[in-house]
C-alpha cells in the first residue's frame, strides 16, 4: 500500500496547470455566493467545463468488472480506501463490497472526508437519478453536486425566493428591468470579453424571457391554468434557470425543461413555478393525441379546433344522416382527416368537397376524443361519474354528475358541454338519424371516458355506467353545464 501512495503523489503533482487554476476557482467560486459576488456565475459556468483531476492507480485486479478502469481496486476495506483518497481532494476509487461481493462502492474524497456511495451498472453508471457514460464524467458531476449542495446550501434554499420569473398572464409589460436583470453576465464579466457560445446563450435566454415577458393574457383568449411538462433535461452549453436566473449546474441532467412550453429551470425551481404553461406551436407540433389543455392554450382557442370544425361541418351538412357516429367511414380516409388537421391545424380542409362522406367527418372527431392522452372525462373525474351513474334517483344522480363535472379541467368541461349540445340537437333528428341518446351513449361512453384500471371485469362493468353517464349528459345538457 506504501507503493499505491507514492504514485498517489506523483500523479498529484503531474495535473496540469489549467487543472491547478481551476482547482483554486473550484474551492473559491463558494466564497463569492456567500459574499454575494455578482460574478459568481461565471465560476460556476468554468465548474462545468473543469476536468477533475482524479488520481487512477494502476493496479493488477482480478476480476475486474469490464466497465470499470483503473480506478477499480477489488476487494479492499473501507479503511484502506480512506487511507488512499486521503491525499488528494477529488480523488476516488471503486471497491467491491466485502459483505456483499459483486455490489460496488464508489469511494470519493469531497471535504477532507471520504464519502461511500453504492455505485450501479445497467449500462451507464449511476449512484442516484443521473446516469452516465463514465465514471470519470460521474464523479466529476457529483464533485459540482457536492460543492454546490454543501457549501452554497444556504443559498440554493434562497434560491426560489426571489424568482425574476414573471407570471404570464399576470404581469404587466414591464421588459426593461427583467432584461437588465438578465444580463449580468457576458459584456462586464470580469475575465474580459465572455467566449462566443456565452453571446449565443445570452440572447437565447433573452428570447425565451422577452417571449414571457410579452405573453399578455388577451381578454379573447382562454384563462384555463395549465402546469408546465418538465422534463429532465441535458443543456449543451451553460445554461440559466429562467425561474431564479441562476446557473444550472451539472455535467448532465442539470435541469429541466417544459416540454410545451420550453421553459428551462432548475428541478427545485420546477416545483415552485405557476401553473402558467404557455404552450408554443414550436413545441406542440401535433393536434391529435396531444393533451387537450396544452392543445387549445397553443392555438389560442377555447377549444380544440377539431371539435369545433367537425361540428361546424356536421351541422351544416344537415343533422338527419342515418346512422350518424354509429357508422363508421373508411378508416383511410379518417386517417386522413386525422393527417390534415396534425398538418394544418385550423385550415385543414375538411369540407365536402374533400370529403364527401358525412362519416369520415363524425369518425374523424370520435378519433380525436379516442386519442386523447387524457380522457375527455379525465382519469381523475372518472370514478366520481360512475358513482353518479350508478344512483338510482333521477334527481341525485343529476346532483351528483353536476358535482362530477366540476373536477374536469376547464378546457376538458367546456369541450364537453360543446359536444353535449350538439349531440342533443342530434337527437332533436332522431327520426331522420335514428340516433337516440341512448345509442349516442353507447357510442361516445368508452371514447369519452376510458376507465383508468386495467382490471377486465371492472371495466367491462363499468361500460354500461358509461353509457348511461353520457346519455344522462346529453339529455341534461341544458341543466348540468
Ligand atoms: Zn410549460
Ligand atoms: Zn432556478
Amino acid at each position: 500500500m506504501a507503493d499505491n501512495g507514492g504514485q498517489l503523489l506523483t500523479i498529484f503533482f503531474f495535473f496540469d496547470i489549467l487543472d491547478f487554476v481551476l482547482l483554486l476557482l473550484f474551492t473559491t467560486f463558494i466564497d463569492c455566493i456567500v459574499y454575494g459576488n455578482p460574478s459568481f456565475t461565471l465560476f460556476l459556468y468554468r465548474l462545468s467545463d473543469l476536468q477533475t483531476p482524479y488520481l487512477s492507480f494502476p493496479l493488477q485486479v482480478d476480476n475486474r468488472p469490464k466497465y470499470y478502469g483503473r480506478e477499480y481496486h477489488g476487494m479492499i476495506s473501507r479503511e484502506e480506501a480512506d487511507q488512499l483518497l486521503s491525499q488528494a481532494e477529488g480523488s476516488y476509487l471503486i471497491r467491491e463490497s466485502q459483505r456483499q461481493p459483486g455490489t460496488y462502492t464508489l469511494a470519493l474524497r469531497f471535504g477532507n472526508q471520504t464519502r461511500n456511495f453504492r455505485l450501479y451498472h445497467d449500462g451507464k453508471h449511476f449512484v442516484g437519478e443521473k446516469r452516465f457514460e463514465s465514471i470519470h464524467d460521474l464523479v466529476t458531476d457529483g464533485l459540482i453536486t457536492l460543492y454546490i449542495e454543501t457549501k452554497a446550501a444556504e443559498y440554493i434554499a434562497k434560491m426560489t425566493i426571489n424568482p425574476i420569473y414573471e407570471h404570464v398572464g399576470y404581469t404587466t409589460l414591464n421588459q426593461e428591468p427583467t432584461l437588465k436583470k438578465l444580463l449580468p453576465l457576458s459584456p462586464e464579466a470580469p475575465d474580459g470579453p465572455a467566449p462566443a457560445k456565452d453571446d449565443n446563450n445570452a440572447e437565447e435566454r433573452l428570447t425565451s424571457l422577452v417571449r414571457r415577458a410579452t405573453l399578455r393574457e388577451s381578454d379573447l383568449a382562454p384563462k384555463y391554468e395549465k402546469v408546465h411538462n418538465f422534463k429532465v433535461h441535458t443543456f449543451r452549453g451553460p445554461h440559466w434557470c429562467e425561474y431564479c436566473a441562476n446557473f444550472m449546474w451539472g455535467l448532465i441532467a442539470q435541469g429541466v425543461k417544459c416540454a410545451d412550453c420550453g421553459l428551462n429551470v432548475h428541478k427545485q425551481c420546477s416545483k415552485v413555478v405557476p401553473n402558467d404553461c404557455q404552450p408554443d406551436l414550436r413545441h406542440v407540433k401535433k393536434v391529435y393525441s396531444c393533451d387537450l389543455t396544452t392543445l387549445v392554450k397553443a392555438h389560442n382557442t377555447k377549444r380544440p379546433m377539431v371539435v369545433d370544425m367537425c361540428i361546424q361541418e356536421l351541422e351544416a351538412r344537415g343533422l338527419q344522416s342515418e346512422g350518424l357516429y354509429r357508422i363508421s367511414g373508411f378508416s383511410e380516409l379518417i386517417e386522413d382527416v386525422k393527417l390534415a388537421f396534425d398538418r394544418d391545424g385550423e385550415k385543414a380542409d375538411i369540407s365536402s368537397n374533400a370529403y364527401e362522406d358525412i362519416n369520415i367527418i363524425s369518425g374523424a372527431l370520435k378519433l380525436y376524443f379516442r386519442e386523447l392522452p387524457i380522457p375527455l372525462i379525465t382519469y381523475d373525474a372518472h370514478p366520481r361519474f360512475i358513482e353518479a351513474a350508478k344512483i338510482t334517483d333521477a334527481e341525485k344522480r343529476l346532483e351528483s354528475l353536476h358535482e362530477a363535472l366540476k373536477l374536469l379541467p376547464p378546457a376538458h368541461c367546456e369541450t364537453l358541454r360543446y359536444l353535449m349540445a350538439h349531440l342533443k340537437r342530434v337527437t332533436q333528428y332522431e327520426k331522420e338519424n335514428l340516433m337516440s341518446s341512448e345509442n349516442l351513449g353507447i357510442v361516445f361512453g368508452p371514447t369519452l371516458m376510458r376507465a383508468p384500471e386495467l382490471d377486465a371485469m371492472t371495466a367491462l362493468n363499468d361500460i354500461r355506467y358509461q353509457r348511461l353517464v353520457v346519455e344522462t349528459l346529453i339529455t341534461h345538457e341544458d341543466v348540468l353545464f
